[in-house]
């Protein structure tokens, strides 16, 4: 009787592992000290199609954003394209907006909130520390969060790789495969485009995706693409100046 006894208390400590690991998005095979995730999406957004999109814009409480791409996020990611979430389950580590006010001036810059009705951001930058930076944080804290993600903004520079090629916010239409040629060409990777589809079926170039390796120092191939809307072969590049 008492070694059925303890095997069967061994199998449910193994189920409750298991289910606790899964709930958290965790894979047993991962050290803990690592982080749970294998690399990052770095993930930026174009305004002009942000506000042209079916939900509309609002300009943040600091004033128009630049014609510029902004910041949606720095989101860990697996390999095999699934990604972990929420992974402060205890609030241990909630958005402290103390922890990031030397960066805030650059954040009102990069990283605007475009969603109505307007904010300051902080509610943007919460949401995306608590989806996404929580899962990350055994190898970035708040801070390097979310200097790096503004530190990658400025580094990827992609206004000026597409306008080298010749690629303009004015409404007109490119090809894909120029537009991310000219992205790989400046930066040595190659991006991911995923679009929004007007009424009439137009593809506009919504959110272009980077990968980071998991330490946060550069720029990689992506191991795995994103599931985002893919572009059609012809991308519209829309103006933000008429919002
Ligand atoms: P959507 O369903 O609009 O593509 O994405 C909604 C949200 O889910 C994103 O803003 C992001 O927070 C998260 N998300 C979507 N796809 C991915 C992905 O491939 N990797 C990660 N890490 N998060 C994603
Ligand atoms: P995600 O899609 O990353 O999970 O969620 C983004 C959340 O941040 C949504 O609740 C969205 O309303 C909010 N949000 C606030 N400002 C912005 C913005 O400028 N862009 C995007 N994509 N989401 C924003």
């Amino acid at each position: 009787m008492k070694p059925l006894r303890s095997c069967s208390a061994f199998i449910i400590s193994l189920v409750i592992i298991v289910v606790y690991e899964a709930r958290a998005g965790h894979s047993l095979s991962r050290k803990p000290d690592r982080g749970y995730y294998d690399f990052f999406y770095f993930v930026q957004q174009w305004p002009g199609a942000y506000c042209d999109s079916k939900w509309g814009c609002c300009f943040p409480k600091t004033g128009k954003p630049a014609e510029n791409f902004s910041i949606h996020g720095l989101w860990p990611n697996f390999n095999n394209g699934s990604y972990p979430q929420n992974c402060d389950n205890l609030n241990r580590n909630p958005f402290d907006k103390s922890k990031i006010v030397g960066l805030i001036k650059r954040m009102q810059v990069e990283w605007p909130t475009l969603s109505c009705p307007s904010g300051d951001g902080f509610k943007f930058w919460s949401h995306e520390w608590n989806k996404h930076g929580t899962c990350s944080a055994n190898v970035l804290n708040q801070q390097s969060f979310f200097q790096k993600t503004l530190d990658f903004k400025i580094k990827s520079n992609l206004i000026q790789h597409l306008s080298d090629a010749g690629i303009h916010p004015n409404d007109g239409f490119y090809r894909a495969e120029d537009v991310e040629a000219a992205i790989e060409d400046g930066l040595g990777v190659t991006p991911y485009l995923e679009c929004n589809f007007d009424k009439e079926g137009n593809s506009q170039l919504f959110q272009v995706y980077l990968c980071v390796n998991k330490l946060a120092n550069a720029f990689i191939q992506c191991p795995v693409m994103p599931h985002g809307r893919r572009c059609a072969s012809s991308v519209q590049f829309q103006s933000f100046s008429r919002f």
